[in-house]
């Protein structure tokens, strides 16, 4: 199907989105990638009057670690995520999770500030991102704002930000115990289940863990029984294979479509539970 008409603008700087955005009168939309939104905009879900190209400006592009946080700018494409030597060595969920995004060409134009702010239910980045606890960091004509991302994912494509607001950068302290395993449709990539979990592992005792669950449910969310399960458990084989035992039974919201039925993807929570539990351990 063909879009409805629209105007396109491309963003020279962050305060020149902003301002293009405001003078768009609510009838604005930033286009980053266009991976998610092109293909809204020629269903017709969604008919935006004026696009904002926000992929080139340099405020949002690249990776850095300042003050013990490595951020992301929120229009880095997920190919650059994947290749960062930065992510690769201090905190490789991230750059793993970005390789496994659908193929070369959507890695090359993707970004994940796109990615958070879209928030597909089967999108990658949002359960990496409930592990590591990361910012979110947004902007808008009224100023900055931080959203933890604990209360960035709010239900099915919706999340804690406002039209008029950019997401700038993603913010997160790396972990290196980290490891990202997902099922996935061998025709996008995107992921059936995918689960990420972040180990916090101190002499041999796992001192906390935070594992986020994509693909499963109308958006990305926190297994924080399996959370509390490790606890305080030795890092070792039986106390994952004790963990991940029923895990996918704390969701309760589960999607069922023609990819896979409800009962198989609770199934495959507790599989990819295990999975990513067991690299992360093998990453201490
Ligand atoms: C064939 C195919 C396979 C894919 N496979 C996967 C996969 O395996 N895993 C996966 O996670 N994803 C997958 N994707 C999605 C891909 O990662 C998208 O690129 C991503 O979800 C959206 O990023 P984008 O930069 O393209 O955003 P766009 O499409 O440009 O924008 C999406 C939405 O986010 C908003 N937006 C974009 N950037 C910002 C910002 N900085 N601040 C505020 N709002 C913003 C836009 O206004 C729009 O509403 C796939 C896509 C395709 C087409």
């Amino acid at each position: 199907m063909i879009p409805t008409g629209f105007d396109y603008q491309r963003a020279t700087s962050l305060d020149d989105a902003l301002a293009k955005m405001k003078a768009a009168g609510g009838n604005g939309k930033f286009l980053a990638g266009g991976h998610s939104l092109v293909p809204l905009m020629k269903l017709r879900l969604s008919e935006p009057g004026l696009l904002i190209d926000i992929a080139r400006i340099p405020e949002l592009a690249g990776i850095r670690e300042a003050d013990g946080k490595i951020e992301v700018g929120a229009a880095t494409v997920h190919h650059t995520v994947a290749t960062s030597k930065l992510l690769q060595e201090r905190c490789p969920i991230v750059s793993d999770a970005a390789a496994s995004i659908g193929d070369t060409q959507v890695r090359n134009r993707g970004t994940i500030g796109g990615s958070l702010a879209h928030a597909d239910p089967s999108a990658d980045f949002p359960a990496v991102m409930l592990a590591l606890d990361a910012e979110i960091h947004l902007k808008s004509a009224k100023g900055p704002r931080v959203v933890k991302v604990d209360d960035f994912f709010q239900g099915l494509f919706t999340v804690n930000m406002q039209p008029d607001e950019i997401i700038t950068a993603v913010r997160f302290a790396p972990v290196k115990a980290a490891a990202y395993e997902k099922l996935y449709q061998k025709a996008s990539h995107y992921a059936i289940v995918g689960v990420a979990a972040a180990l916090n592992v101190t002499g041999g005792k796992i001192q906390s863990a935070r594992i986020g669950l994509t693909g499963a449910s109308t958006h990305a969310t926190r297994l924080t029984r399996v959370e509390q399960a490790l606890a305080g458990q030795a890092a070792s084989k039986e106390s994952i294979e004790k963990a991940s035992q029923g895990a996918g039974a704390e969701v309760t919201d589960l999607n069922a479509d023609i990819h896979a039925s409800a009962d198989y993807r609770k199934a495959m929570i507790d599989v990819f539970v295990k999975r990513a539990l067991s690299r992360a351990i093998g990453r201490v």
